[in-house]
């Protein structure tokens, strides 16, 4: 590939690693992982791979498995574990950790709950697959 070709692909957002061509869209799309042989997990792929048909792999795409990584997936997309709290709680979580008045497994819960309702909708990558520098 020559040097203005790889140019214009950088200038169009994709990246280019370690020789092969890995095109990040800069935008994840919430998918339910039961789709993909992953019951009970959640899938979160680059938009561009999604809407293309790529086959979903470790470049493009990332897999929630345990119920600790739902806090985090899901404050990505707006959950905010601390938001129906009251005093003395100033929001001291991330939602895998007990806060001063619900614990982990009310937030997890709450957090598996926020996925559900958010399948299918596209979010900015946070930095899951290195967002889109
Ligand atoms: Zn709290």
């Amino acid at each position: 590939m020559d040097r203005k070709a790889k140019q214009n692909l950088y200038a169009e957002g994709m990246k280019i690693l370690s020789g092969a061509i890995v095109i990040r869209s800069g935008t994840l799309i919430l998918l339910p992982g039961e789709d993909y042989g992953a019951k009970g997990c959640y899938i979160l792929a680059d938009t561009y791979a999604y809407k293309n048909g790529k086959p979903l792999n470790e470049t493009n795409s990332i897999l929630i498995q345990t119920d600790w990584d739902y806090p985090g997936a899901a404050s990505n997309l707006g959950y905010d574990p601390c938001s129906d709290c009251c005093e003395p709680c100033k929001g001291e979580t991330d939602g895998t950790v007990d806060c001063s008045t619900r614990t982990a497994g009310e937030m997890i819960s709450e957090a598996r709950e926020f996925l559900d309702d958010h399948l299918y909708k596209e979010f900015e990558d946070p930095g899951y697959l290195g967002g889109n520098k």
